[in-house]
């Protein structure tokens, strides 16, 4: 691995793909970038080990990915597709001599306490139970030599943020919004020009609380990114016939895709 890695750990909406009980070309298809668990990214850097998100398929991913280690984790939101695998952060507690850092907006932290009280009640003092270290978050903060940036966005009723990740040493700065429907133009112009967006492209009708893939190409062509990558994406969409439509720097991530960056 180079000195920084982005793994796509899922890139699907909050079903996944394929879909229970659907035989529709995309859910019965043979290509592997088909298959989407849900969303979530996992970032390598130096020593450093960040999850974006703990969702339903995390103990899959982690152990598809052959993760180790988790230093913090950071929540977008508390929709269930990004929270569920909560308690699967217990392997990571194990091998920790501290409590595992979680960073969240204020709202999402109480969500997590309402979901998972015991994590958080002062009893916990079993062996074996994950230990949280629970920050709430509303403005940039740093985790080792990681700047990170809560950036809320609309989506639906949720508070949610996106984020933008800056790796000062390297001059990279990574903005990652999996579940948006917009942004305000105060948000957009913090990450103008970021070396690399990832953005929710739910599918191609109009959807409440999710940007559709013209949406999603509208928002990539003004925030023009050196590269742009789409998550969070649903059955209506088949990667190969999408991926041919899109201009150059706008690709569609899968499971699985990593992300080196050269680094200068
Ligand atoms: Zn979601
Ligand atoms: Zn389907
Ligand atoms: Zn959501």
């Amino acid at each position: 691995m180079s000195q920084m890695c982005l793994t796509f750990l899922g890139t699907g909406t909050s079903v996944g793909v394929p879909v229970i009980g659907c035989d529709c070309e995309v859910c019965l298809s043979k290509d592997p970038r088909n298959t989407r668990t849900r969303s979530s990214l996992f970032i390598e850097y130096k020593d450093t080990h960040i999850l974006v998100d703990s969702g339903p398929d995390l103990r899959e991913q982690a152990l598809r990915e052959q993760i180790t280690k988790v230093d913090a984790v950071v929540y977008t939101h508390s929709h269930v597709d990004h929270v569920a695998g909560f308690d699967e952060l217990r392997a990571f507690c194990w091998k920790r001599d501290t409590p595992l850092p979680l960073f969240a907006s204020p709202f999402c932290l109480g969500e997590l306490r309402n979901m998972f009280p015991w994590a958080f009640s002062k009893e916990n003092t079993f062996r074996g139970y994950i230990k949280p270290d629970p920050h709430a978050v509303e403005s940039s903060f740093k985790f080792e030599s990681i700047a990170i940036e809560p950036l809320p966005v609309e989506h639906g009723r949720t508070p949610t943020n996106g984020y933008l990740f800056s790796f000062p040493q390297e001059n990279y700065r990574v903005a990652y919004f999996s579940d948006i429907k917009k942004c305000s133009p105060e948000v957009a112009a913090k990450i103008k020009k970021v070396d690399l967006l990832i953005v929710d492209a739910l599918r191609y009708d109009d959807h409440p609380s999710h940007m559709t893939v013209a949406e999603a190409l509208t928002f990539a062509q003004g925030i023009e990114a050196s590269q742009t990558y789409f998550t969070h994406m649903s059955h209506e969409i088949d990667h190969e016939t999408l991926q041919a439509k899109l201009p150059p720097s706008i690709h569609l991530a899968h499971d699985g895709l990593k992300i080196e960056p050269t680094l200068v």
